[in-house]
Order: C-alpha cells, then sequence, then structure tokens
C-alpha cells in the first residue's frame, strides 16, 4: 500500500512517498519558490536518485502537478498509475479545539479548517490550497488531515488558559494550542518502545529542538503541558524566534518606536529577528552560533547560554509537573545533532536524577540511542524524528477506520 505525504507552505510543497508494506520512503522532494519566476523542484526516488530543475509553478496546483508527473514518470516513477496511492496525509499546523485527531477529508472538514485561518493566517490557507490541488490532481483519492496541534489537545484547561479576560477565549480561541505534535508523539511512542514499556505507564518529556522548538510533557501517552502556545512563538529561545518574553515588552515597544505601530511589524521583530538571530547579530542558524562561540563571539555564546537554559527550565518544570519522569527525549536538527546544547540542558540536573553519559553523548551516530549515565534515574534519549512516517502511519489508519 502506498501513502503519499504532502506539506503545503506558502510558496512550497514538500512530499513523501511510502510503501507502508515495511514503511520505505521511496520517492520524495520539494517544489519551492511557488509563484515566483522560477521555481525550483529537487526530487529523489530509489530508481533514479537525486534530480533538480527550474520550473514553472505559478501556483499550488502547478507544483503538484508537477510532482505527479514525476511520480509516474515512465522512467524514474515510483507508481504506473494515480490509483496505486492509496491515500494522501496532508500536515496541517493549525487545527484549533476543532480538531482533535487525524481527520478524512470531506466538505465539512474543510469548512473547519477554513475556520482555523484566523488563528493560523500564514499556514492553513497554504495548507487548504494543497488540499485543493491534491483534490484536483489526484480526483478520487482520499485525503487525511494529520494536526501540528491535535496531540496537544488533552491538555487540561488550567495547563491551556490564559490568564486573560474570558472573553477572548470564548470569541477568539485565546489559548495554549501547542504544536510540533506530530513529532512529540512519534518520539513518545518510540521512547515506549525501546523502554520496553507501554506508553500509558510512562512519564516522558520531549524536547524538540529545531529552527523552532518545543518541550511537552507527557503522562500515559497524554500531553499534560507544551511550552509552545496560542502560536508557535511562545517557550524556549528559538533561532529566530524570542520564545517566552514579558508581554508588555511589546506594549512598550509600540509606546516608543513608531515603526511598530502594527501587529505585523511587531511580529515579524519577535519572529524573524529574535532568538539566536537577534541576540548573536549573526544567524538564527546553530552551526554558525557553534562556529562563532569557537571563534570567541561573546554575544553568539551569550545567546547559547540562554537557549540551553530556557530548554532546562521547560525541563525542570515538567519534571514537577510530573512528579518525576521515565524519559527525556531529545529530537530535531539541535535535539539530534548538538551533543553540547543537550550536555548544556541537562548540566546541574543530578537533583532530579537527570544524569547524563558525556562520551555516550559526544558519540557523531545518527540513531536512536540512550545517553544517560547508567546511575540516572531518567532515561536520556536521542530519537530522530520522522514526522512525515507518522503523518502515513496516521492516514493509514483513518483511511482503515481504525
Ligand atoms: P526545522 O525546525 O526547520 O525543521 P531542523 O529540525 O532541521 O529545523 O533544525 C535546524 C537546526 O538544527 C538549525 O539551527 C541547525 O543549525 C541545527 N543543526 C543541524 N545540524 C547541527 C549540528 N551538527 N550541530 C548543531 N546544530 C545543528
Amino acid at each position: 500500500m502506498k501513502v503519499l505525504v504532502v506539506n503545503c507552505g506558502s510558496s512550497s510543497v514538500k512530499y513523501t512517498l511510502f510503501d507502508m508494506d515495511g514503511e520505505k520512503k521511496i520517492a520524495w522532494g520539494l517544489v519551492e519558490c511557488i509563484g515566483l519566476d522560477e521555481a525550483y523542484y529537487k526530487r529523489q526516488s530509489l530508481k533514479c536518485g537525486e534530480k533538480k530543475d527550474s520550473v514553472k509553478a505559478s501556483n499550488h496546483t502547478q507544483a503538484v502537478e508537477l510532482v505527479i508527473k514525476e511520480l509516474l514518470d515512465k522512467d524514474c516513477g515510483s507508481i504506473s498509475g494515480i490509483d496505486e496511492i492509496a491515500v494522501v496525509g496532508h500536515r496541517i499546523v493549525h487545527g484549533g479545539e476543532k480538531f482533535s485527531k487525524p481527520v478524512l477529508v470531506d466538505k465539512d472538514v474543510k469548512d473547519g479548517l477554513k475556520e482555523c485561518f484566523a488563528i493560523a493566517p500564514l499556514h492553513n490557507p497554504a495548507h487548504y490550497a494543497g488540499i485543493e490541488a491534491v483534490e484536483k490532481m489526484l480526483p478520487g483519492i482520499p485525503s487525511v488531515l494529520v494536526f501540528d496541534t491535535a496531540f496537544h489537545q488533552t491538555m487540561p484547561d488550567y495547563a491551556y488558559m490564559y490568564a486573560l479576560p474570558y472573553e477572548y477565549y470564548e470569541k477568539d480561541h485565546i489559548r495554549r494550542y501547542g504544536f510540533h505534535g506530530t513529532s512529540h508523539n512519534y518520539v513518545s511512542q518510540r521512547a515506549a518502545e525501546l523502554l520496553g514499556k507501554p506508553l500509558s505507564e510512562l512519564k516522558i518529556i520531549t524536547a524538540h529542538l529545531g529552527n523552532g522548538s518545543s518541550v511537552t510533557a507527557i503522562e500515559n501517552g497524554k500531553v499534560i503541558d507544551t511550552s509552545m502556545g496560542f502560536t508557535p512563538l511562545q517557550g524556549v529561545v528559538m533561532g529566530t524566534r524570542c520564545g517566552d518574553i514579558d508581554p508588555a515588552i511589546i506594549a512598550y515597544l509600540i509606546e516608543a518606536y513608531p515603526e511598530f505601530k502594527d501587529g505585523a511589524a511587531i511580529n515579524n521583530l519577535l519572529n524573524r529577528k529574535s532568538g539566536l538571530f537577534g541576540i548573536s547579530g549573526l544567524s538564527g542558524d546553530m552551526r554558525t552560533i557553534v562556529k562563532a562561540i569557537a571563534a570567541g563571539n561573546k554575544r553568539a555564546k551569550l545567546e547559547y547560554d540562554m537557549l540551553c537554559y530556557s530548554i532546562k527550565k521547560y525541563i525542570s518544570a515538567y519534571f514537577g509537573i510530573l512528579n518525576g519522569a521515565d524519559a527525556l527525549v531529545f529530537t530535531a536538527g539541535i535535539g539530534e545533532n548538538s551533543p553540547t546544547v543537550r550536555q548544556k540542558a541537562c548540566e546541574g540536573l543530578s537533583a532530579l536524577g537527570i544524569e547524563m553519559d558525556v562520551e555516550k553523548n559526544k558519540e557523531p551516530l545518527n540513531s536512536e540511542r540512550f545517553i544517560s549515565a547508567p546511575s540516572s534515574k531518567v532515561k536520556i534519549m536521542i530519537i530522530p524524528t520522522n514526522e512525515e512516517l507518522m503523518i502515513a502511519r496516521e492516514a493509514k489508519k483513518v483511511l482503515a477506520n481504525e
């Protein structure tokens, strides 16, 4: 059975085709710069390896058309007809309070997704365009939506509410939603498998640390709390996002600087100009920061210390919320590849039973593994995330009506 996973951004379409017998990736790629004069199409398949072209893709439908053409190509294609694709799984950033699990697309679901445009204006309209493009190019093939927010819908109200006047929750749906849910879900399931215990008996803290980062407290397979909030801006310090700040700073900036008179300018500052980039003045990419620290750059070191400290704060808070933890899992670009961030985020947490094996942590491996010391009560693990596979599994499950 083949499942196509699609992730549509405002100017990109990413895809992966899985053969679910053995959960093998057979073709994957990306069309980017959609809508510009020149778009780019990078793709790989087991049959033909890597190919890159500049292409014409004025909208998502044209981009999806390119993808389907390639999948059907007589030399490099991976399918001989579109009906070989059993189901398409779409990654959707925001499901609001409406969607707490993956759903099969129908008119009501599409209308529900539209209702979430206001709270996810950057992402959901692009996802919607992607769904319509797939419907057009793959008529009759069912689509399933898998939401980044859905896994977090188990949070108790006292964890997801903000202490603003209640009417803003009722009217504007302002509350904590949490993001990266598919990743937190995937790595917590893998952690249970590696620990050899049912997820329903475990307390796990998962740290998804990439360009965007979030930490989540999971008890018995259910999210209790997560660091991202109404948007993916809240929580730990990130590549270009500030994470937690005193909200009064925003009012101060609006009063003090004429350029911050509207929400878009403030959003740009907090989402694109802050974090690693804002403090270092160099880059939002951790690899550049690490090099700058080695060259003696003090602001890069300060930002790195801030980022690690903010992760440690959430780990400690969630340890308390969960009243202990069986495992602490690191995943995503930084979580999987930066031994120094992992080490610093766990430093001085031996009182919580979090003790790292520093040598194991440094091993340059690219695989699932334990990096805690034998004496550590909390098992520290690295688990490479696989959101595409998780979406493919969820789509397959929904199709089978499981
Ligand atoms: P996204 O959130 O966009 O999916 P990723 O999960 O790919 O991002 O993470 C990107 C981050 O991972 C970047 O800050 C990058 O510098 C960092 N990263 C990747 N490899 C390394 C490495 N070897 N050492 C330190 N940081 C790394």
